[in-house]
This record gives structure tokens, sequence and C-alpha cells, in this order.
């Protein structure tokens, strides 16, 4: 059919590369630019300074090619057509995608994965709207947060959830709140609600909100009688990931028992994340989300007709060349 086609199409795992312009901070900073990209061959050059043993200085080049690399140039609605814009059709016709925001903290991940969910909230409502008039589709949104492998409902004041395994590779939180939206500007609130709750979750700070993953999904279901007596089944799923930062992941040997024990479960899941992608793209039967809370939440999502675009964000700054590299690396063993 037409509609199988179509999914066909659409590449399983898309890795995209957003670069961010230099900061204030940077700037001030006297550090450089040192990321060259290079929009019609998707590559991308770190241009790393590096030292002699007589201290001559030196530039060491790592490039890397990706499915679409962004420069800061790049406005979040072009973000929104490179990353999510062609999954959207496909969730009418079962496929459950998710979109992730991967880098270090400050690197643009929270700025790139905002704007998504209201981009792609409207045009399934126009769908839903224009294409599959009176066919009983629905749209529901919730948003939750992973922080110390624990569950949140950032829709909820911060309620404790928990996990329960459902039948049929169906992935259950219980007493998650899921808000039925018909209007854009509904979700638009939403996302702003949960989005302050998350940041103001313990002290305030942009150095909490780095320490979780935030998952914003948006389920069409669709009614299965037109009486409305029986509740809507899910039909499609796409999920939003704002990622923890990943420099959190390193943060095991602190002081801090807290912060090691928080960083131990960062690795673990940013780990775990790698390998069930690495799963899916070869098409082993065996996807290892077992490894970390994250991969277990996003269990349904790995198997069946499954769509993962990896946004990764990177700032230009020489003083972030080691944590842009080690982001890369990861994006290209995803890819
Ligand atoms: P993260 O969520 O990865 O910690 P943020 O999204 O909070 O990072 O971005 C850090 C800062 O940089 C914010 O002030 C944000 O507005 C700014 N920023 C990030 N990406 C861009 C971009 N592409 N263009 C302009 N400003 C950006
Ligand atoms: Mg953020």
């Amino acid at each position: 059919s037409v509609d199988k086609e179509r999914t066909n199409n659409v590449a399983k795992i898309k890795v995209v590369v957003r670069k961010r312009p230099l900061n204030k901070k940077e700037m001030t900073k006297k550090e450089e630019d040192i990321i060259t990209i290079e929009r019609m061959s998707n590559s991308l050059t770190v241009h790393e300074k590096k030292y002699k043993v007589d201290l001559a200085e030196y530039i060491e080049k790592h490039e890397f090619v990706f499915d679409a690399v962004l420069n800061e140039g790049v406005s979040n609605d072009e973000v929104y057509s490179e990353s999510v814009e062609h999954i959207v059709p496909l969730i009418f016709n079962r496929t459950k995608a998710t979109c992730f925001a991967y880098g270090q903290t400050g690197s643009g991940k929270t700025y790139t994965m905002q704007p998504l969910p209201l981009k792609a909230s409207e045009d399934i409502l126009r769908l839903v709207h224009h294409v599959y008039r009176n066919q009983g589709f629905q749209l529901f949104v919730s948003f939750f947060e992973i922080y110390g492998g624990k569950l949140y409902d950032l829709l909820n004041e911060r309620k404790k959830l928990f996990m329960r395994e459902g039948g049929k590779q169906q992935v259950c939180i219980v007493g998650l709140q899921e808000y039925r939206v018909s209007h854009v500007d509904t979700i638009k609130e939403l996302i702003e609600r949960g989005t302050a709750t998350r940041s103001t979750g313990t002290t305030g700070a942009n150095e909490e909100s780095s320490r979780s993953h935030a998952i914003l999904q948006l389920c069409v279901k669709r009614l299965v009688d037109s009486s409305e007596t029986k509740p809507a089944r899910l039909v499609g799923k796409l999920s939003f990931i704002d990622l923890a930062g990943s420099e959190r992941g390193a943060d095991t040997t602190d002081n801090d028992k807290q912060t090691r024990m928080e960083g131990a479960e960062i690795n673990k899941s940013l780990l775990a994340l790698k390998e069930c992608i690495r799963a899916l793209d070869n098409d082993q039967g065996h996807i290892p989300f077992r490894g970390s809370k994250l991969t277990e939440v996003l269990r349904d999502s790995f198997v069946g007709d499954s769509r993962t675009v990896m946004i990764s964000c990177i700032s230009p700054s020489s003083g972030s060349c080691e944590h842009t590299l080690n982001t890369l690396r990861y994006a290209d063993r995803v890819k």
C-alpha cells in the first residue's frame, strides 16, 4: 500500500548534528569557533588545537559525516523539517518514533528540543482535522522526567511514578497524567508548565535539569467505538527526549556520593541507549533495553515499526573541544 511504502522510505535512524553560535561568555574568554560545516556533503570538521613537545602549536582535524549537519544559522523551524516533520504522518500508521537531544550541558539541547513537540502537534492536529476527519483519532500529551533512575510527572507536581510491565510489549507508567489536547495553545501551556517544573524541581538551577532526562510524549489514539464508552486505543507515539548533559556521565569520581550515583546512572543510561539504537539498526532480535530506566521506559519504541532521530548538539568553542569530540563520537557510533 502507499502507506506501507511511505513508512519504508523513511530511514529507521537519522543522526543530525546542530552547532550553536559562540556565546558571550565564550567570546569574552577569547575562545574560538573550531567547527566548520559543509552542508552539501553533510560533513563537519573539528579543528583541535594541540601542542608538540617543544610546545609548537598545530591543528589536528577530525572529520565526521552525518545524515544532516546544521550550522549556527539554522532556525528551529529548519531543525524541525530536517528531523521530525517527515515522521509525523507515520504515527497514524502505528509507528513509534523517538527524537533525542544529546550533548553537554549548555550545548543547546533544550533550545533545540522545546519547539519540536509544538510543531509536531500542530501537524498532528491538522492531519486529525483535515485528512483523518471523523475517524476518531485523538491526541494525548504527557511529560515526565527520569532523575537518579526514578520517574517524576512534570505535569502533576513532580509526583513520583512507577513503571509496570504491560502486555504486548507496551510500557505502562502507573499514574502518569495524560492530557487530551485539541488545540495547539493547550500543548504550548503544558510544555511550558512541564519545563518550569523540571528546572525548578529541586534548587531551580540549570545544574539540576542537566542531571535528568525529560520525556515528552505525543500519543495518537483512536476510539474503538463511536459512543466513546471504551478507552481510545494507542495507534502511534512520538517521544521527545531532552537527555541529561552528556558530561554528567563522567561525574563518577566526584567527592559527593549523591553526584557520583547520579553520574553513574546517567552514564549507564546513555550507554544503554547507544546499544539499543545500534541493535535497532542491525535488526537484531534482541534489544538490550533492560540496561537502564531510560531504555526500559522506551522499550515499546524500540520494537515493531520504529524510527529514531538523534540530534546531537555541540558548542563551537575551543574550550569545549573535548566534550564536542565525545558527543560526535557517540553520534558516530549510533549512525
Ligand atoms: P542545554 O539544554 O544543552 O543545557 P540550552 O538549550 O539551555 O543548553 O542552551 C544554552 C544557552 O544557549 C541558552 O541560553 C540558549 O538560549 C542558547 N542557545 C542554544 N542553542 C542556540 C542556538 N542554536 N542559537 C541561539 N542560541 C542558542
Ligand atoms: Mg537543558
